[in-house]
């Protein structure tokens, strides 16, 4: 096995049964290819995949940002603040640190003169437990770590023949799933349907119809239910309806964590 680190590829191309990927000035031939190139990527611009060239709306213009912070908080609890247009985590993670990451709209940053800071100031503190955490929290990082154009819009599974896994081929919102593990149980899906292929047990169209069909069948609702609650979130309004009108109803909760969570590997 051959694994090339801090390689870029330029393009995949499809000709007579066999792929080149190229990169740099080289390239490598095969018969078959897994794109796991995650969110965004310069491949999905050189394609023009279709959710590129959506218009900014609902669920494609979408920042993250990410911080790493010392600070007094339970290690065994995960808390979710919301605020106008967004929402914001915060976990345990390695050492004595935690993650303090927040999604929000790209018309959020722009209204606030494209400073993260202004914006925090100005949008996120309006969240008392927010402005608690943001203002008596050490900082570990010098700055955030930042992406933007965000989509959670569909995305096609197969695309010049090369299999999509992970973010490459739907993005869960954060609110709703686990995208690492999604990322994993995709790969595992086309590992079967490509091992069969190379097995010359089904043909390249029965592959690909075949991770298509497996990849809906265990994700297709989980990212239709995801979008749905996505688009619920972040507005003042709607969010406080649905948060008062789901608290006494836990099973509920549960239903709609279960719809978007999928089972344990
Ligand atoms: C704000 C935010 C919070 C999140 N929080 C969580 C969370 O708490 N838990 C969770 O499970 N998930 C979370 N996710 C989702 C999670 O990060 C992703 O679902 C997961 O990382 C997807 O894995 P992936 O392998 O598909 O893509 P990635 O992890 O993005 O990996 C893709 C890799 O491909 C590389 N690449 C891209 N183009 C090329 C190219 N042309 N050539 C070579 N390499 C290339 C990239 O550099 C990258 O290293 C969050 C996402 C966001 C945006």
């Amino acid at each position: 096995m051959h694994i090339l680190e801090e390689t870029k590829v330029n393009d995949i191309i499809f000709k007579d049964e066999n792929f080149s990927i190229q990169y740099k000035n080289d390239a490598i031939n095969c018969k078959v290819v897994a794109g796991c190139f995650g969110k965004r990527s310069n491949l999905d611009v050189k394609w023009s995949r279709n959710f590129i060239k959506k218009k900014p709306g609902k669920l494609n213009n979408y920042i993250g940002v990410k911080y790493h912070i010392k600070t007094s908080f339970p290690f065994d609890k995960i808390a979710l603040h919301n605020f106008k247009n967004g929402y914001c985590g915060i976990s345990k993670v390695e050492g004595d640190a935690y993650c303090l990451c927040y999604l929000t709209t790209a018309q959020n940053l722009k209204q606030n003169n494209n400073s993260i800071k202004e914006m925090e100031k100005n949008i996120l503190y309006k969240n008392p437990f927010l402005k608690k955490i943001f203002s008596e929290s050490e900082f570990i990082f010098q700055e955030p770590v930042t992406i933007s154009q965000i989509s959670f819009n569909k995305k096609s599974l197969i695309e010049n023949h090369v299999l999509m896994i992970g973010d490459a081929a739907g993005m869960i919102t954060p609110l709703c799933g686990n995208g690492m593990s999604m990322a994993l149980h995709s790969s595992k899906i086309a590992f079967e349907c490509i091992i069969s292929f190379l097995n010359k047990n089904i043909t390249r169209d029965q592959m690909e119809n075949e991770y298509e069909h497996q990849w809906k069948k265990k994700f297709q609702k989980r990212l239709r239910t995801g979008r749905m609650v996505q688009k619920l979130f972040g507005k003042e309004f709607s969010t406080n309806i649905f948060i008062r009108f789901i608290k006494p109803f836990p099973f509920l909760i549960n239903k709609i964590i279960k719809a978007t969570h999928g089972k344990e590997f």
